[in-house]
């Protein structure tokens, strides 16, 4: 590789929250960023800062190949591909049609490994390469009615230790990035979708979804100081990317950090008596 090769990396979901805010984060730092989204009209004004936008639908395979093949075309291989774009589906595991899990896990888990399927042979040619794996605290822990999102990132933990052992002797890292809650657009879906919820009256679920969605209203707004945002994620994003040996994980916030080690510590009852005193 010549010396002066600038690097490339390619970020999805980069239309607003944790993706926009790494892609910004990348460029500043002299990389060739591709800010990929779904709607090209939602990335497009930030190529003045420097990024260049691109249509990438992570559910769309002709998308995902198009897209790949412009930016080795135009720039050569990928060197960082943070895998972002995610969605999040709520709900009783009962109640949530199988049509919204399979683009849970299309959006948040195929995509992801479809994108690093299509990178990984220029990654590999060029002798090394970083892949970033947007998973969540909730990675590690599953809490009600979230079962399904919980499932997805899973999933990417997985799929990402597995990849971590086989792209090791390649000389490209794998790691995964645990956000706690951040404040982006994801949060007011979230409480969107149960509201919603608990508004069908004929539910079994439905004083239960009510009292759940009570409880994320009241701690959806942490106090300044312990808010995080989207550049919180980024600053640690660049981190895994700059840094020469970078950990396997990162876990984003205090919050993160100390629900998972709580879960640790708990038993599946003693977890699960902690929800029924928040659900009643
Ligand atoms: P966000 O602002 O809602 O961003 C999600 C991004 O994913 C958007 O750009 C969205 O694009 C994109 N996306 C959705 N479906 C897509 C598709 N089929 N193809 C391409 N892009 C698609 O939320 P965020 O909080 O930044 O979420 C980013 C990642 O962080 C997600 O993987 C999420 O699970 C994870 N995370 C977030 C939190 C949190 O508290 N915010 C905590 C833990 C983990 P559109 O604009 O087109 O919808």
């Amino acid at each position: 590789m010549p010396s002066d090769h600038q690097k490339v990396a390619l970020v999805t979901g980069a239309s607003t929250g944790i993706g926009r805010a790494s892609a910004l984060a990348l460029a500043q730092a002299g990389y060739i960023t591709y800010a990929t989204a779904r709607r090209l009209e939602s990335v497009q004004p930030f190529s003045q800062q420097g990024l260049k936008a691109l249509r990438l639908d992570v559910t769309d395979e002709g998308s995902m190949v198009a897209a790949v093949r412009q930016i080795e075309a135009e720039s050569g291989a990928v060197d960082v591909l943070v895998n972002n774009a995610g969605i999040s589906e709520l709900g009783p595991v009962e109640e949530i049609p199988l049509d919204r899990v399979r683009l849970e896990f299309e959006t948040n888990v195929f995509g992801l490994i479809r994108l690093s399927q299509l990178v990984i042979p220029g990654m590999r040619h060029m002798g090394g390469g970083r892949i970033i794996n947007i998973s969540s605290m909730g990675g590690e822990f599953t809490t009600p009615f979230s079962g399904i999102y919980h499932a997805s990132k899973y999933a990417v933990e997985a799929v990402s230790d597995a990849l971590r052992f086989e792209l090791e002797p390649f000389g490209i890292a794998v790691i995964v990035v645990q956000p706690g809650v951040i404040q982006t657009p994801l949060g007011e879906k979230t409480l969107h979708i149960i509201r919603s919820q608990a508004q069908r009256l004929d539910s079994p679920y439905a004083d239960r979804l009510t009292r759940y969605l009570r409880f994320l209203e009241d701690n959806s707004k942490p106090s300044e100081a312990a808010t995080l945002i989207p550049e919180d994620v980024a600053r640690v994003i660049m981190d895994a990317v700059q840094t020469q040996s970078p950990q396997t994980r990162y876990k984003v916030g205090e919050e993160a950090e100390q629900l998972a080690s709580m879960r640790r510590k708990l038993s599946d009852r003693e977890w699960d008596a902690m929800y029924r005193q928040i659900l009643g």
